[in-house]
């Protein structure tokens, strides 16, 4: 680990495939911001597993236990082996409750103006794991089960922060995203809950439900509407993808994990191994998620600041990367940034 002396101390995990690349361009770019943060550089994922034989070493969890603060590259959990994916693990190991997913148009594509925020329960709901097969007869996978949990108090924990957030970010609206109607104990409770905490926001913002699929046709008909929802964890996990496509798909969409003790920044998009290494990889939604981290330890003029030079390097021609149609390559994108924000 290579710390820097001065600041707040944050862990940064390189990741895999094109995570050193666009953290590379992420260190480059908050030094020239003047970031607070003083990085503890850890390894995590396939090339924490080739280098020390774990996916997720202790010391990379130690630090993220010290900083209580991660900005993290694209991990790979190889398939087969029976490796538990490192991204749940480390939700898991530091109860990163909320995943929290801001979805704002930079370039204009087939919506204009979008701008709203997807906070999705991260550790209860159907994702909690409990699945398991029936025998009948011969077929010993007959019958196939999950088990949903959610619990009163993990639905007050992940509405409270979606209303708090709200406040906090001067947003106007939380919709609860549910299906009450048909799963009336699992979300039934989760929107009764929900509510419940609402009324003590009443005062300061307003708030609606939503019937999950028809949100989901809303969401394309007339996302505009929406401000904040907050939702359980597999119709959050669904919504948030169908809310970056609005934006123009993953490749643009920075995302936050975030509990009482920590919080990990990401981009939401993975590894891309097939242009790793080859200067094509667009850094932009690991520096949006660098400016969510700046927000969350309460730097919103700094974060405003790259959000602003990001756009701006975004609405050139010579700006973009190859994702994009342009011909700017990783590292040549961290240097028109750090040009705006010098200049
Ligand atoms: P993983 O197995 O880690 O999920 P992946 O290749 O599936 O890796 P995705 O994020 O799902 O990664 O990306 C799908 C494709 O989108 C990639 O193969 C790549 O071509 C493109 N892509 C993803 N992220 C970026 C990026 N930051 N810049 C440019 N292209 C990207
Ligand atoms: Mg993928």
């Amino acid at each position: 680990a290579n710390a820097t002396p001065h600041g707040i101390p944050a862990t940064l995990i390189p990741g895999d495939g094109i995570g050193p690349e666009i953290v590379d361009v992420a260190v480059r770019v908050f030094d020239a911001l003047g970031s607070p943060f003083a990085w503890e550089t850890q390894q995590a994922g396939l090339n924490a597993l080739e280098k020390s034989g774990d996916l997720l070493p202790a010391e990379t969890l130690d630090s993220i236990r010290r900083t209580g603060l991660a900005l993290k590259g694209p991990l790979t959990t190889p398939v087969g082996g029976g490796f538990r994916s490192v991204n749940v693990r480390l939700r898991e190991a530091f109860q990163l409750y909320a995943n929290v997913r801001p979805a704002r148009t930079i370039i204009p594509g087939r919506y204009d103006k979008i701008d709203l925020v997807l906070v999705r329960e991260n550790l209860e709901g159907l994702y909690v794991g409990h699945e398991h097969y029936v025998p009948i007869g011969g077929d010993p996978h007959a019958v196939a089960m999950a088990t949903g949990i959610n619990t009163r108090a993990g639905s007050r924990r992940i509405a409270r922060f979606a209303f708090d957030y709200a406040v906090r970010n001067q947003r106007r609206k939380v919709t609860i995203v549910h299906k009450a109607n048909v799963l009336k104990a699992l979300t039934g409770m989760f929107l009764e809950t929900a509510k419940e905490v609402g009324l003590d926001y009443a005062d300061r913002l307003e708030y609606d439900d939503r019937i999950v699929d028809a949100c989901a046709m809303q969401l394309v008909l007339n996302p505009w509407q929406f401000d904040v929802i907050v939702s359980t964890n597999l119709f959050g996990d669904i919504l948030s993808d169908q809310i970056a496509g609005l934006v123009g798909g993953l490749g643009m969409a920075p995302g936050a994990n975030i509990g009482e003790d920590a919080a990990i920044f990401e981009a939401v998009h993975g590894s891309a191994p097939d242009i790793a290494g080859k200067g094509l990889a667009n850094p932009s939604a690991l520096l949006l998620a660098g400016a969510l981290m700046l927000d969350h330890v309460g730097k919103p003029a700094q974060a405003q600041k790259l959000r602003d030079a990001i756009d701006a390097v975004l609405a050139t021609d010579s700006g973009r990367t190859a994702d994009l149609g342009g011909g700017a390559s990783t590292s040549k994108f961290g240097d028109l940034l750090i040009e705006r924000l010098r200049g």
